[in-house]
């Protein structure tokens, strides 16, 4: 959905701040977004649940085993090599979350 700003009637940006969402303007204008994209979000996540559990192509396990390799310490066998990747947590001003699995016994963790 597109909005305008009734001040100035520039195009709003839309910025996403932790759990909230501001439309705002060049002009300074911006006002808070309620609830919609969260719910938004959810519907798309649960669609594509839906879609994976019903196609069972591309499980969570095969996308995982594509990853690189990495020298880390698992911290349940004490094996050498884990296999990472990383993940966007929320919005894009955090830093990323790095994700490691064990090669040996597949123990999953994060550090960020
Ligand atoms: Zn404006
Ligand atoms: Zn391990």
């Amino acid at each position: 959905m597109v909005e305008f700003c009734p001040d100035c009637s520039n195009l709003l940006r839309k910025r996403i701040d932790s759990d909230k969402s501001f439309l705002m303007c060049n002009c300074g204008y911006q006002r808070e977004v309620l609830t919609d994209n969260k719910k938004i979000e959810i519907n798309v996540q649960k669609k594509k649940q839906a879609l994976e559990n019903n196609l069972v192509i591309i499980t969570e396990e095969d996308k995982i085993s594509v990853y690189p390799k990495a020298k880390k310490y698992c911290p349940k066998c004490n094996n050498k090599e884990a296999e990472t990747w990383q993940k966007q947590m929320r919005s894009a001003d955090e830093p990323s979350t790095h994700f490691f699995r064990c090669t040996k016994c597949k123990y999953t963790w994060r550090e960020y």
